[in-house]
C-alpha cells in the first residue's frame, strides 16, 4: 500500500446506546432459543439484520404480527404504538421489549401532556418525519391525534388559536426544531399557549459537531450507513456540508476506484445504525485496493 495514505475510522461513529442494547437483548433471547421475530428491521443497515437472521432473527411486518400466535417478538429501539402490544396480548405473543429508554420516556411525556390538555382541545405536534416507526409510536400515545410535521409547510394543519405542545422525534436536527418553535410563536394567538419540548436525543445531536470536524480533516469521506436511516441521512448531510467530498456507501462493494485517486488522508465514518465491524471491513477493503493500484 501506498504509506503516505492514511485511513482514519472516526472514534465517535456506530451504534447508539439505544441499539446496542436492542442487539443485545436480541442476542441473549437468541441463545436461550433460535426462533425470534423481530417487528421491522433492527436497525436501517441490512449487513446487520443479516448477521442476527443467521442466527434465527426473523423480521416480521406490523400485518404479519396480526397472524403469529404464541411467539416471541422483540421491539426495536424506535418503539411502539400502545396497538402493537393489544395485538401482542390478544395472539399470545410474548414481548421482549426493546424501546430505547429515551423513547420510552418521551412516548410517556407525550401521553401525560394529551390526557391532561385533551378536554381544554391542547394540540400534540410532534416534528418529525410522518411514518417514522418511532413517530408511528409517539403519535399512538395520543389516541392517533397528535399532527406531525416536518417543515414549515406542513404548520398550516395546526390551529394557532389553541394551545399547542411542540415535540420533537428524537433523531432531528437541532437547528430545525429551532426554525419550528421560533414559526409556531410568530402565528400564535395571544390568547393561545404555546409550549416547547426539546426531546432530540444527544446520542445524535452531540455526534454532529465532531463529525463534522472529522470530515473537514480528510481529502476523502466514506460514511457507511444503510440508505434507509433518517439519522444517517441527517449525518451525511452535515459530512457532505463540510467536505463535497463525502461518499455515502452502504457498505464496501459501493466505493469506486476512482474516489481514490490523488487522496491523501480517507476518513471512514457512519450513522447510529452503522456496525463498527462494517466500519472496519470498509477500511481494510480500501486498504486493499491501494495495495492493488501500487502494484
Ligand atoms: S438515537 Fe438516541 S433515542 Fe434513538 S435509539 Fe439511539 S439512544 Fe435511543
Amino acid at each position: 500500500m501506498n504509506d503516505t495514505v492514511t485511513i482514519e475510522i472516526d472514534e465517535g461513529s456506530g451504534f447508539c446506546f439505544g441499539v446496542v442494547t436492542a442487539i443485545d437483548k436480541a442476542e441473549a433471547a437468541l441463545s436461550q432459543d433460535a426462533e425470534l421475530y423481530c417487528l421491522g428491521d433492527i436497525v436501517h443497515n441490512s449487513d446487520e439484520v443479516k448477521r442476527l437472521a443467521d442466527k434465527g432473527m426473523t423480521t416480521i411486518t406490523h400485518d404479519d404480527l396480526e397472524n403469529l400466535h404464541d411467539v416471541r417478538v422483540l421491539l426495536r429501539a424506535h418503539g411502539e404504538p400502545p396497538s402493537t402490544y393489544a395485538v401482542a396480548r390478544r395472539n399470545g405473543i410474548s414481548i421482549i421489549d426493546a424501546t430505547c429508554p429515551v423513547v420510552l420516556r418521551l412516548q410517556r411525556r407525550i401521553k401525560e401532556s394529551y390526557r391532561e390538555g385533551v378536554a381544554a382541545g391542547r394540540q400534540i405536534v410532534i416534528y418529525g418525519k410522518p411514518g417514522h416507526a418511532e413517530v408511528n409510536g409517539l403519535v399512538g400515545q395520543t389516541d392517533g391525534n397528535a399532527i406531525v410535521v416536518q417543515g414549515v409547510a406542513d404548520l398550516d394543519k395546526i390551529d394557532f388559536s389553541r394551545d399547542v405542545d411542540l415535540y420533537s422525534q428524537t433523531t432531528m436536527s437541532l437547528s430545525g426544531f429551532k426554525d419550528m418553535i421560533s414559526e409556531i410563536a410568530q402565528r400564535m394567538t395571544p390568547d393561545a399557549t404555546f409550549r416547547s419540548f426539546d426531546t432530540i436525543c444527544r446520542q445524535v445531536a452531540n455526534r454532529v459537531d465532531s463529525l463534522r470536524r472529522f470530515a473537514a480533516e480528510h481529502d476523502l469521506v466514506l460514511f457507511v450507513s444503510g440508505k434507509k436511516s433518517s439519522n444517517g441521512k441527517f449525518l451525511y448531510s452535515e459530512c457532505l456540508g463540510v467536505n463535497k467530498s463525502t461518499r455515502l456507501i452502504s457498505d464496501e462493494n459501493d466505493i469506486e476506484a476512482g474516489w481514490l485517486d490523488g487522496v491523501r488522508r480517507i476518513g471512514i465514518c457512519g450513522a447510529t445504525s452503522t456496525p463498527r465491524w462494517l466500519m472496519e471491513r470498509v477500511r481494510e477493503h480500501v486498504g486493499s485496493m491501494l495495495e492493488h493500484d501500487a502494484c
